[in-house]
């Protein structure tokens, strides 16, 4: 016997995400069921409704959610009913990769968030009594509950603002890891953000906290320049400026030390590696669905120049949302100023702001989650 949810399912590639009600669970010994508070809406699930990603369909999708542990199964001694979790993507914990610190390259990385399925072919999701793919990276959080394993589910502490802590689980993570695990630059440093998205907006943030001098943000819309601005950017540039590469060599000095691109179009990503000092490093990270050739300067790059792709920010959940979240208590890491809420029920407005820019980063809240956890925090 499942739980019933409230949940955002995707029939068919490219048709409406219908609000249904599901049966969700029950729960294998290593799960726990997870009452979501709040989730927000990323790029990758908007690729995949379109029929970008191969997750097969009907589907739940949505990965940046968190909430409140509703039931563990019979293994978990990790997490208890009541815990505050922020869930993420899916790691064996065990392969090469995982065991060398990058589970974002977990070698069964597209079994596990990706294929819809549990590993034994069981789907933790049904409608109308027949199976609903689920595990979209490791959760399906469009969802008043979601099942996941439990070595995914980050424990937070009770006072934080949970509905709004999900994208750090997926966007944000992924800009701000970027920066912080794969470029590492040092303090003083200069770095171009190409596109002020809630990726480019945390790859800012982080450059902030990492003390880089020169910050330049690159987008075409003039409130996400004035945001990128509010959020710690020292300089902002229209994408559609004449000389777009003379002006970012320019604005850092001569050329940057380091680059993000969360565009990832050819012509994105070489004016990233162009505006590059030598040496110099550029990160990667957009996902546009399906193969994605580009054409690079091989001169350029000898010259000390080096292009790395990242997933995830290449960061460990378990360890990076704990970091985030001190920061964001110091008051170093303000990414809530990119949060819009809409609750669940209007899905629709809030996919259309995602997809139109209107909103940086929409997060579909659920309200009965947030008045029953209020009084089980007295
Ligand atoms: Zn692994
Ligand atoms: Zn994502």
């Amino acid at each position: 016997m499942g739980t019933q949810a409230r949940a955002a399912v995707v029939g068919e590639y490219g048709g409406p995400l219908e609000i249904r009600d599901v049966a969700v669970g029950p729960l294998r010994e290593r799960e726990v069921l997870v009452r979501i508070a709040g989730v927000g809406i990323c790029h990758t699930d908007l690729t995949a409704a379109a029929g970008g990603v191969p997750v097969p369909v009907p589907a739940v999708l949505g990965h940046e959610g968190a909430g409140v542990v509703a039931a563990v199964g019979s293994a978990v001694d990790t997490l208890a009913p009541g815990d505050h979790v922020v869930l993420s993507y899916s790691a064996c914990r065990t392969c090469r990769n995982c065991q060398g610190g990058h589970p974002a390259y977990c070698e069964h990385f597209a079994v596990r968030n990706y294929s819809g399925r549990r590993l034994d072919g069981t789907t933790t999701l049904q409608l109308d009594g027949t199976a609903l793919h689920g595990n979209w990276f490791g959760q399906s959080s469009f969802a008043s509950y979601a099942v996941v394993d439990a070595a995914d589910a980050v424990q937070v502490a009770r006072d934080l603002p949970i509905e709004l802590l999900g994208p750090l689980g997926c966007g944000i993570q992924t800009g701000a890891g970027a920066v912080l695990r794969v470029l590492r630059p040092r303090a003083g440093a200069s770095i171009v953000v190409f596109g002020a998205g809630a990726v480019g907006l945390g790859a800012v943030l982080a450059a902030c906290v990492a003390g880089c001098a020169t910050i330049v943000v690159v987008d075409p819309v003039r409130e996400r320049r004035e945001l990128a601005l509010s959020l710690g950017a020292t300089d902002v540039v229209d994408s559609a400026a004449a000389d777009l590469t003379r002006t970012l060599r320019a604005l850092t000095g001569g050329g940057a030390d380091h680059a993000v691109d969360t565009v990832s179009s050819g012509d994105v990503l070489s004016t990233a590696v162009a505006v590059l000092r030598s040496p110099g490093s550029c990160a990667t990270v957009g996902l546009r669905g399906g193969r994605n050739p580009v054409t690079l300067d091989q001169s350029a790059l000898l010259m000390g120049r080096s292009v790395t792709g990242v997933i995830e920010g290449d960061a460990d959940p378990r360890q990076f949302i704990p970091e985030l979240i001190a920061l964001w208590r110091e008051g170093c890491f303000p990414f809530d100023k990119m949060i819009t809420t809409f609750d669940f029920e209007d899905l629709g407005a809030a996919l259309d702001a995602t997809a139109s820019g209107a909103v940086v980063k929409a997060v579909l809240t659920f309200t009965s989650t947030a008045s029953d956890e209020t009084e089980g925090l007295s």
